[in-house]
């Protein structure tokens, strides 16, 4: 169990690329309890591979509403509806933007023995599961936000408690 460093805009790192997981390691376990307690530890919602500087399609999510759960080379199978909201991310500290995303997705994955699984997520935990699966790709939400990047106000900060 340990907190990883969570790389932050800026960081070439997060523009990449990852590959695809081909067999589940002792080291990517551990990168995934990582991953958990790092994610828990900044106190977010999800957190993929990239943003802990490690190139592989891996990514927890955990909305707090069901079980956490790690995607491993996930892909989208279905998307539909739509939702608008405020969207931030631990490699972009303090900022939020608005980013219009499916409301509703199905997503394929690998399980932690590599076998195959479904996702099945409504608002916010479709929102972060599409989120994360955006780092593998290199993609920052900004890059898809309806708006420039703001600073987190305080009133942003009630609305999140
Ligand atoms: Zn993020």
């Amino acid at each position: 169990m340990a907190i990883r460093k969570i790389r932050v805009i800026g960081d070439p790192v997060l523009g990449k690329q990852c590959k695809p997981v081909v067999k589940m390691t002792e080291n990517l376990k551990v990168l995934i309890e990582d991953m958990f307690d790092t994610m828990y530890e900044a106190k977010g919602v999800g957190l993929a591979a990239p943003q802990v500087g490690i190139l592989r399609q891996i990514c927890v999510v955990d909305v707090m509403d069901e079980d956490p759960i790690v995607l491993i080379n996930p892909e989208v199978i279905e998307s539909d509806g739509e939702q608008t909201d405020d969207e931030g991310c631990l490699s972009v500290p303090g900022k939020v933007a608005q980013v219009t995303r499916p409301n509703h997705v199905v997503v394929k994955s690998l399980d932690m023995d590599m076998n195959p699984v479904t996702y099945e997520g409504e608002g916010l935990k479709a929102r972060a599961m599409l989120h994360e699966m955006d780092h593998l790709q290199g993609v920052l939400y900004g890059e898809r936000a309806n708006e420039p990047y703001r600073d987190l106000e305080e009133e942003d900060w009630e609305e999140e408690e």
